[in-house]
Formats: structure tokens, C-alpha cells, sequence
């Protein structure tokens, strides 16, 4: 990397255009901090170009220490932990693939010029906090939102509903995966919720957003990659297909790609989404790599919800429907070459749980689900299951979205996760494993529950549960030959690229 020294910290000006040969002193090295079943997806992507791949996270054998050529066990949001094994390795790039980390370190080690924190150190501290990327994208970038306030009490919430309204969302600053995420429809739900965020938040302290619950028609993952246009050296915004995907408890359960959009409505989320994703880079090289914009959509109105610089989970779905996966691109952006958001086929993903809270879990049935036709299946070899721990995807495809998303769910049903533990009590696990998306107890409010007795059905498909359930027998289709019939032209969505810095 070259670089020069600016006011703000070191910029990126150059990337090399050489990839050396892993565990050598010549290698081309990339550290991710974060190994989970995306970051094994990003090290598989480094690794078939050649490059040295070093996996970090906080337990062993996290799926993507697996793959990688390297790994270490070290709590990330340790500032001295994280900075010595950064010290120790001195990777050209450091890739990092989750919210948790000391991301203090990341902007050091930026100023001090010795590797590259990809998008950006900056990226990646604002995107860990709901504060910092919203009031960049609202106060800085006018991008429409809903309505909200920060509190630090549940009086502070009460006085923010004044102007929120209700219901409204409330989710700690700090959290991921809708942990300590309610939705409040009146003043006396306000204290459990206020007790529950800071409960569920990633850091002492309780502060919270309170959103205005949007009442969406349907909501996207915009994947906007931001990365070299060889035809002019330098960098351009390019758009995959949007993703369409469904939550539950504030995890994703499935997604689909393309999501059909109105004209209006794309336009908008394009626009949202270069603008974000540019915000996030350094004005010139620096800020390459995916984004996963994701956004709320009423009619043709579009607004932005959250942005990840990194690849997204509901994104697992490229891994069939496009030419290039996400963690293809993410790493070709990062490297410095050129990428390709062509949509191959349309296609869907499903998550497989745990179903059981025990470690070195097994899934039987894995043949019958791959006997659908063009299905595909990643298990991610986490080494304990929880019962709601996301443990593998099945990626379907086929010639319209509505086939792909029954396909993909019907396979996920079929995967039977199962205790290895000879004191398994096999009437719990038959139980639990009869249930792939099993519901947690917790009393919460389920977002897609409120939003089930007000939404019309998705368009993109039929509901991903009307398949049989597992054990039903073979499906369907099992001992066919492929289908033969041919495939739609969606090349023809030609990829949409923006070589405009639109800030
Ligand atoms: P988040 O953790 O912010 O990505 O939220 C997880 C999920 O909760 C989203 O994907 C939406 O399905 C839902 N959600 C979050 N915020 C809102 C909101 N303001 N209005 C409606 N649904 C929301």
C-alpha cells in the first residue's frame, strides 16, 4: 500500500496491483478479526487467490480458523490482546468481521500507517454503534430514516416518544442480531422494555435508540461494493441485485435474490446506498470492499435502516445466485481488482439452527435436502450448538424466486440436527430437533409478529413454512433428473455501477 500522511491520518493513494506466495516473506497477508461462518466464507475467497489468511476470534476452532493458514484465540475488545497479535502478524490488511472489537486500535494502527483496516478504521468504529451511523447518515447525509432519539432511562424514552410516536422500536446502542430489541406500542410497556435493552446491549451503560416503527412493505440488503473500475484506476460503486429476507427476533431466517422492486424504490435505494457506502471510505482508495446497506421499503418510499461494512448474512444467497459470492468481492475489492455483481440465476437461502444446546452436534438428513433439486448446503462446523445458533444454510436456486425460497426451506426442514452425547435424552432432542427455527421463550415483542397482522405477504414468494415438515418423507422431487427448463436471461438486470463520488 502507498500512502501519504494528511490531516486526518494516513490515506490510501495506491493499491499494489502483486499478490505473493503464502508463507513466504513475500506473502500478501490478511488478518480477520472475526472467523464465524461469514469470515470463513471471506478466507476461503483469499485463499483460492493465493493469499496468506490469518483468522482471529474469541474461541478456538471457530469455522473460519478451519480454513484459514493461521489462527488465534484473542478476546477482540481487549485494546492490548488486539493490538499484540495485529503486532505479531503485521498483516497487509486487517478485515474485520464483527461489531465487538476494541475498534481504538484499528484507528492507531491506521494513523500509524503499517496496514490497512478495511473499509476504514473510521467505518468501522461509527458502524459499531446505532448512534454513530445514524446521525452520519440523517444529520450528515440527509438519508430518510425513521423518526428517533437516544435515551439513557426509561423517562428519557418516555419523553423521545413525544416526538418518536408509537409503536416505536427500542434496541441498545451496542447490540447486534436484535438482542435487547423490543417494540413499545404504549407508555406502560416502556420499563420492560428500557429493562430489556440493557439486558440484551453489548455494553454496560443502557443508552438506546427508539425508532419509529416503519410498517414496511418489505425490507433489503442493497450489496454495494465499492471497488477498482480498471478502466480508469479508480474507485467505483457497484450494486448486486437486492436482496430480499425476512426476520425473526432480529435474525435472519431467509433471503431471497432479486427482490422485485419498483422502479421509484430501486432508484431510491441505490442512491441511498452509494451514498452511505461513500461516506464511509477516505476520498480515495481507502473504503473498498462490500457493504451491506440495508433499508425499509413502503411503496416507493425507501429508508435506511443499518449499514455493515462487510459482508451481510442475508447475503449468504450469493454463494448461488451470483457470478461472484459476496466474500468473492469483498476480497477482489480489497486486493485491488476489479469485480462483477452479474446475477447468475435467482435463487434463496435458508438458515439451519442448532435446535440443541450442547456442543459437537451432528445433522443427519443432509442427503435427502441436497436430493431437491439445485440446492447447495454449508455447515459451518461451529463447535457448540445453541438453540438458536445459526449453524448452517441451505442456498437454493431455480428459475423464479417463489421455487427457489420453497426449495431452500424445504431442504433447511429436512437437516435434522442431533445430540452426539451418549446421556442425550432422545425424546428432548427428537423434540427439539423437529424444530429448525425454534422461538425463544422470551416474552418480547417480535418484530415480524407485529408486523404479520398489518403487512400484505411478501411479493417475492410463498411463506418459507408452507413446505412439509421434516420427516415427511422424500421430497417431492428427489430422484428426478435435473430440470431441464431454461433459465430466465437475468443478465439481462445488467449490473448497475456508479462511478461518481456522490458526497
Ligand atoms: P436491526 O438489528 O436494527 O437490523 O433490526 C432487526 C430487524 O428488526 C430488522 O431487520 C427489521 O425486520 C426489524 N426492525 C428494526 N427496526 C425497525 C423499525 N424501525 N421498524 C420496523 N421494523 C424494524
Amino acid at each position: 500500500m502507498t500512502t501519504n500522511t494528511s490531516g486526518s491520518g494516513v490515506v490510501i493513494n495506491a493499491v499494489p496491483d502483486r499478490i505473493g506466495t503464502p508463507l513466504t516473506p513475500g506473502a500478501t497477508k490478511v488478518m480477520l478479526l472475526g472467523a464465524g461462518e461469514l469470515g470463513k466464507e471471506v478466507v476461503i475467497a483469499f485463499q483460492r487467490l493465493g493469499v496468506e489468511v490469518i483468522a482471529v476470534d474469541r474461541y478456538p476452532n471457530a469455522p473460519g480458523h478451519q480454513v484459514a493458514h493461521r489462527s488465534h484465540v484473542v478476546d477482540m475488545t481487549d485494546p492490548v490482546a488486539l493490538r499484540a497479535v495485529i503486532e505479531a502478524e503485521q498483516p497487509d490488511y486487517v478485515v474485520p468481521e464483527i461489531e465487538a472489537i476494541a475498534t481504538e486500535v484499528l484507528v492507531e494502527i491506521h494513523e500509524e500507517g503499517f496496514t490497512e483496516v478495511i473499509p476504514t478504521a473510521r467505518a468501522t468504529a461509527l458502524t459499531m454503534n446505532r448512534e454513530g451511523i445514524r446521525r452520519l447518515a440523517d444529520e450528515r447525509l440527509g438519508l430518510p430514516t425513521s423518526p428517533y432519539a437516544f435515551a439513557d432511562s426509561a423517562d428519557e424514552i418516555r419523553a423521545a416518544t413525544a416526538r418518536v410516536g408509537y409503536p416505536c422500536v427500542i434496541k441498545p446502542v451496542m447490540s447486534s442480531s436484535g438482542k435487547g430489541q423490543s417494540v413499545v406500542r404504549g407508555p406502560d410497556e416502556i420499563d420492560a422494555a428500557w429493562d430489556y435493552a440493557v439486558a440484551g446491549g453489548r455494553v454496560k451503560g443502557g443508552r438506546v435508540i427508539v425508532e419509529g416503527f416503519v410498517d414496511f412493505d418489505y425490507e433489503i440488503t442493497l450489496l454495494t461494493v465499492r471497488a477498482m473500475d480498471p478502466a480508469t484506476g479508480r474507485l467505483a460503486t457497484y450494486f448486486c441485485a437486492p436482496i430480499g429476507h425476512r426476520q425473526q427476533h432480529g435474525d435472519y431466517v431467509e433471503s431471497w435474490q432479486p427482490q422485485p422492486m419498483s422502479e421509484v424504490a430501486l432508484g431510491g435505494a441505490t442512491s441511498v446506498a452509494a451514498r452511505i457506502a461513500a461516506a464511509l471510505g477516505d476520498g480515495r482508495l481507502g473504503g473498498r470492499g462490500i457493504f451491506g446497506v440495508e433499508m425499509f421499503v413502503k411503496d416507493d418510499d425507501v429508508y435506511f435502516s443499518e449499514v455493515s461494512p462487510r459482508p451481510h448474512d442475508t447475503g449468504l444467497v450469493t454463494l448461488g445466485t451470483q457470478r461472484l459470492s459476496e466474500f468473492e468481492m469483498h476480497a477482489r475489492a480489497i486486493l485491488g481488482l476489479p469485480v462483477d455483481v452479474t446475477l447468475a440465476s435467482p435463487g434463496a437461502s435458508a438458515v439451519i439452527y442448532g435446535g440443541l444446546d450442547e456442543p459437537a452436534i451432528a445433522f443427519e438428513n443432509v442427503a435427502a435436502a441436497l436430493a431437491i433439486p439445485e440446492t447447495d448446503i454449508r455447515l459451518f462446523g461451529k463447535p457448540e450448538s445453541f438453540v438458536r445458533r445459526r449453524m448452517g444454510v441451505v442456498i437454493a436456486t431455480a428459475d423464479d424466486v417463489g421455487t427457489a425460497r420453497q426449495r431452500a426451506g424445504d431442504a433447511a426442514r429436512l437437516v435434522r440436527p442431533i445430540s452426539t452425547s451418549p446421556q442425550a435424552d432422545t425424546a428432548a432432542v427428537a423434540a427439539a430437533s423437529r424444530e429448525p427455527t425454534p422461538q425463544p421463550a422470551a416474552a418480547q415483542d417480535d418484530l415480524a409478529q407485529t408486523r404479520m397482522t398489518r403487512r400484505p405477504p411478501s411479493p417475492a414468494g410463498p411463506p418459507p413454512n408452507a413446505g412439509p415438515p421434516p420427516n415427511a418423507g422424500p421430497p417431492p422431487n428427489a430422484g428426478r433428473p435435473p430440470q431441464q427448463a431454461p433459465r430466465p436471461d437475468v443478465r439481462l438486470q445488467k449490473p448497475v455501477r456508479s462511478g461518481d463520488d456522490p458526497r
